[in-house]
């Protein structure tokens, strides 16, 4: 099959093509260019969420959760999964993550692993592609799940446009977490397995928390919501939220400046690879000298990268 012939079934929805053409753009072959050309001008109107935490939290059972809540709803959901350690990944599904598997041959559902291996452009670049490529094929609501560290976790704000974290009783990091910075990037905040009696404790802990911010007028508060996603608690709600915030984001003109940081830092990440690459091949030498005259105790290596950089702008690379 040709790469429109793909291109063609992936944005009509076709599963195997879908991911088929998502395979291809995380090895970086030369069909990226093709895909993503046919692919950026389609995306834009999909609501990416992106769910973030510790493992053992529950994000997976609470996004297998959200899934049927949304397709109760006639809403088609995409799926995409950074966290290694996620039932998602991989062909072994057990136990009561059977479910899923269900969930997968539905054909309003579409759930993706990021492969680790065979990634050119590194974890968070390869995920941001993977969700065009749901937005493009038409989904509604794209759920990315991350473990709350690492790369693409840095830049879950650039993939989705609500960013939700997730903790459990017991999960001890929650708090922590707040006050070290995360509260800059979460929309939500959902204690999941409610049915445990600690979590009220949490959830007052977070509200405790979340209360010392400066509220500014106009700006979306961070609700702390209660789900057990095992018994199917507390998710209705959680979608509303979801939808709620979808519609803060519109209506006050956010969801347009999301798009232009967004589309601003794929450039600047895209130009960034595109200079390493061509600096990488051309300056070997370069960089040798430099390194030589650093370990001769000539220089150091912050003045030599300012020589390095003087001289490559002066041959024009
Ligand atoms: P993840 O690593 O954050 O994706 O967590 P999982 O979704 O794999 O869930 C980890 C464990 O917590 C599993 O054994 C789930 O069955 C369990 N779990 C998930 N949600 C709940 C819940 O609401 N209540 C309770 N008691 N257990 C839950």
């Amino acid at each position: 099959m040709s790469i429109s012939t793909y291109l063609t079934a992936a944005l009509s929805g076709d599963h195997r093509a879908l991911a088929r053409v998502m395979t291809m753009l995380e090895m970086g072959g030369e069909e990226t260019r093709d895909i993503m050309r046919a692919m950026y001008p389609r995306a834009g109107r999909a609501h990416v969420i992106g769910v973030t935490g510790a493992p053992g939290v529950g994000k997976s059972t609470l996004i297998d959760a959200l899934a049927a809540a949304y397709r109760q709803q006639e809403k088609t959901v995409g799926i995409v999964c950074v966290d290694p350690t996620s039932p998602f990944t991989g062909g072994a599904l057990l136990g009561d993550r059977v479910r899923l598997q269900g969930r997968a041959t539905e054909s309003g559902v579409f759930i993706r692993s990021m492969a680790s291996r065979g990634q050119t452009g590194g974890v968070a670049r390869a995920t941001r592609r993977v969700v065009l490529v749901l937005d493009a094929a038409g989904f509604d609501v794209i759920f990315v799940e991350t473990l709350g560290a690492g790369q693409a976790d840095g830049d879950i704000r650039y993939i989705a446009q609500t960013v939700c974290l997730v903790t459990a009783p017991y999960a001890g990091d929650a708090v922590q977490a707040l006050k070290a910075g995360i509260l800059e990037t979460a929309h939500v905040l959902v204690v999941n397995k409610a049915d445990v009696p600690a979590a009220e404790a949490i959830v007052a802990a977070l509200r405790g928390v979340l209360d010392l911010d400066d509220k500014k007028e106009g700006a979306w508060i961070v609700p702390v919501l209660k789900t057990s996603a095992e018994r199917n608690e507390g998710i209705a709600a959680l979608r509303e939220t979801f939808m709620q915030h979808g519609d803060f984001l519109r209506n006050s003109g956010q969801w347009q400046q999301w798009c232009e940081q967004a589309a601003r830092h794929e450039i600047i990440t895209a130009a960034q690879a595109l200079l390493w690459t061509q600096f990488d091949a051309k300056c070997h030498d370069l960089i040798a000298a430099h390194v030589r005259a650093v370990l001769d105790g000539q220089t150091d290596p912050d003045t030599a990268a300012e020589r390095l950089v003087h001289e490559l702008m002066r041959s024009g690379v």
